[in-house]
């Protein structure tokens, strides 16, 4: 594959015969500190024995570089969260890590003890040309729930509601007895983001799917096309009479008032100024997200994470599921490194050492002792500055976007992303005890062929320019009955079906043996 693309560039700008230095790319997010400022850096290039050349490039301005990085066919000799497995596949420009695991024991433990990490990336021949990061068992989580102001309910002397139907009850609750206690009908019982055009995104509101038995999976992998597992069938919630009683239900819960009408176009700006408010007085009862500090610090506690609810109060509990992501969220970022690296045996040790456990801590929330302290015994205490908002663009910390490690016996100590997501997750601990981690969830290593994922591809642009404003008009004005069968024909015409077929391909092959 690889000899079927002629190489012409020479990578002149990554490396010079005459220093020994090894170029490493790091894509960061613009509030944090450059990453050649970062003190946690000289121990890497202690542990290479090298002199690293730390290349920071913005997140934003990297999603149009990185086609023109590609099409240059030099890649810096490494690249923290710069290529996926995709493009790792499509362009022979990377190095096959996994024919090097004894010069980088770290990573070959990792790849022992967290069996995942290989199966994101490693191919059908067994390349592994990108390794994914691992942010450690805290984040075994979907990181999307639904959230409801218990301060709110306290005060209307309201338990958690438990079905749609109480569901409902509470939000008008929100919407006409002033919870908020500013004497004025401002409250917004549900608050929704607005809908992605192409896909279904983060926090949206088919989440509720999983109150009719459908486990959805919105954090990785085919979800963001409809695709979702049952018992080991695979079917596409789009055409599902399902999705179609979750539209009704949005649409009954709009009519009413209760989520704004503007809620699926306004702007994500707005929709998050909203769920702020002046930090004084919050406005949204209900809103779907990553966890309550979406509401800012000054209304996070008044926010709970809702348990999965009935659809009917009378379908059976172990009908009830919630978004299994948190297979896959704990991976992220990730690092690869040039085939035509000039130093390689330096590359090596480089990797290596980042994904130390010392060096990922480090990388993830900064340099120890000045933002983390080392307790020993594989516990880190995270500085209260850390989390402190004037902090932003002086972290010594690439959090996220690391390539590293962090193991599961490692203990933190005000780690406090982790405490808001345990809080927000045990919520649902009843609901995933319903879902079969293999027959009701697309593994991760499930992968149509090249071909079929251009196919998919095709479809899929077809599918959602016809269903996304199909769906949004059903919300907001009504009108399913009369127009679902045609829409149902309509996405079968445009290879719905063929979708599945391609998935259930791609499920039966990673699931067999
Ligand atoms: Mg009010």
């Amino acid at each position: 594959m690889a000899s079927a693309i002629m190489l012409t560039g020479c990578g002149a700008d990554t490396a010079t015969n005459e220093d020994a230095s090894v170029t490493v790319m790091v894509v960061q997010s613009s509030d944090q500190l450059s990453v050649d400022k970062m003190v946690w850096t000289k121990q890497v290039e202690k542990d290479c024995g090298c002199t690293i050349k730390w290349q920071r490039v913005d997140a934003n301005s990297f999603q149009q570089q990185r086609s023109t990085i590609l099409a240059s066919e030099s890649v810096p000799d490494i690249s923290i969260s710069g290529f996926g497995y995709d493009e790792a596949q499509k362009f022979p420009y990377f190095e096959d890590l996994a024919q090097h695991l004894d010069d980088m024991p770290n990573v070959k433990e990792y790849l022992e003890q967290i069996p995942t990490a290989r199966t994101l990336t490693e191919n059908e021949n067994g390349n592994m040309y990108v390794l994914r990061s691992y942010m450690g068992k805290g984040y075994a989580v979907p990181a999307q729930y639904l959230m409801i102001n218990k301060t709110w309910l306290d005060k209307l002397g309201l338990d958690l509601p438990t079905t749609w139907d109480e569901y409902e009850q509470v939000l008008e609750a929100f919407k006409t007895k002033d919870p908020n206690g500013n004497g004025k009908q401002d409250e917004i019982p549900l608050d929704l983001r607005k809908l992605d055009t192409g896909f279904f995104g983060w926090w949206n509101p088919f989440l509720l799917l999983n109150s009719l038995g459908i486990t959805t999976h919105f954090g990785s992998g085919p979800a963001s096309q409809g695709i979702y597992v049952s018992n080991g069938t695979v079917g596409n919630f789009m055409i599902d009479a399902r999705f179609r009683q979750v539209i009704e239900y949005l649409h009954t819960l709009m009519d009413r008032n209760l989520i704004p009408k503007d809620a699926l176009t306004k702007d994500i700006s707005k929709y998050s100024a909203e769920l702020n408010s002046d930090g004084k007085t919050p406005l949204v009862g209900s809103a779907f997200g990553w966890g309550a500090s979406d509401f800012g610090t000054t209304f996070e506690d008044q926010y709970v994470a809702l348990p999965t609810l009935k659809a009917n109060a009378s379908d059976p509990e172990s009908n009830l599921t919630w978004d299994a992501s948190g297979d896959t969220y704990s991976f992220t970022g990730g690092i690869s490194m040039s085939a035509k690296t000039k130093n390689k045996e330096a590359a090596y040790k480089i990797i290596n050492s980042l994904f130390s456990e010392k060096l990922s801590v480090q990388q993830f929330r900064g340099s120890i002792p000045e933002w983390v302290t080392d307790e020993g015994n594989h516990r880190y205490k995270v500085s209260e500055r850390f989390w402190d908002t004037s902090t932003m663009g002086t972290r010594e910390a690439i959090e996220g976007g690391f390539a590293g490690w962090i193991p599961d016996n490692v203990e933190w100590e005000d780690e406090i992303n982790i405490d808001r997501q345990k809080k927000m997750n045990d919520a649902y601990l009843d609901d995933y005890a319903n879902i079969d981690a293999t027959r009701d969830v697309m593994p991760a290593n499930a992968r149509p062929t090249s071909e079929q994922l251009t196919t998919l591809s095709n479809n899929n642009t077809a599918i959602f320019d016809y269903a996304i404003t199909k769906i949004a008009t059903w919300i907001v004005k009504g009108g399913i009955d009369g127009e679902w069968d045609e829409y149902a024909k309509q996405l079968k015409a445009l290879g719905i079906d063929d979708n599945v077929a391609i998935w259930q391909e791609a499920y039966d092959k990673a699931t067999k043996n």
